[in-house]
């Protein structure tokens, strides 16, 4: 089976990545999606993430009736010692759960694909699974390979794709919805509607518990 992990803060989980996710599911045949929030992602300790419990609640809202789209717990941990979590351990973390004939993908947006020479051990975490590269309204695919490390290329660049030495990143340029997570908070705290950013049952949930009201 095909599956990818899909990381993020997911502060909160918003149409944007639903549409990413259903593109890549469309798009290689993936038979599951994990969302994988962190729970202290190491690029974002600057700016105080809501509780994890609320951001995967949240998941949990926008995956249900979709079979294919997973919450995942792949990144939580009791230990608040043991809580940095980096994209290469989740991979490793999820490798070891698949069987043989599975085939993991790592799926991330342009914007985040552009840092990723700046996240814990690059190498290692570009030879270790494809990529499923999606483009987001700001951030076109073309570019990307700039900000691989000369090391790691591999081969011929297409319109689609980018061989890398032991492993290819593909390029999506489908048109996801133009919403960020930091959208959303800014219109929770001027108190407007978030309905039509994230899914019913999750803005629902955002005016429940009176979330991001405070900044
Ligand atoms: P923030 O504004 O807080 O950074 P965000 O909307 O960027 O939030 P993240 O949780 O940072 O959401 O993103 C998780 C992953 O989803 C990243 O790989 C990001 O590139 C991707 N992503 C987020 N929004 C979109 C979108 N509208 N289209 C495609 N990919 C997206
Ligand atoms: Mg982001």
């Amino acid at each position: 089976m095909n599956v990818a992990l899909f990381g993020g803060t997911f502060d909160p989980v918003h149409l944007g990545h639903l549409a990413a996710a259903r593109a890549a599911m469309k798009c290689f045949a993936l038979e599951q999606v994990h969302f994988v929030p962190a729970s202290l992602p190491p690029h974002k300790r600057n700016r105080p993430l809501t509780a994890f419990a609320h951001r995967f609640a949240m998941i949990a809202l926008a995956c249900a009736g979709s079979p294919h789209l997973v919450p995942s717990l792949l990144e939580w941990s009791d230990d608040i010692s043991a809580q940095l979590n980096y994209s290469i351990l989740t991979v490793r973390k999820m490798a070891s759960k698949l069987s043989g004939g599975d085939r993991l993908y790592f799926l991330l947006g342009a914007d985040a694909f552009r840092d990723v020479a700046h996240w814990y051990q690059p190498a290692e975490l570009l030879d270790s699974c494809d990529f499923i590269i999606v483009s987001r309204p700001g951030f076109p695919i073309a570019e990307i390979e700039k900000v691989i490390p000369a090391e790691l290329q591999g081969g011929p660049v297409t319109d689609t794709s980018v061989r890398l030495r032991r492993t290819t990143l593909h390029l999506l340029n489908t048109i996801t919805a133009d919403v960020s997570s930091s959208a959303i908070r800014r219109a929770a705290a001027e108190g407007k509607s978030v309905h039509g950013m994230v899914p019913d049952a999750v803005a629902e949930y955002i005016e429940k518990l009176r979330l991001y009201q405070n900044g």
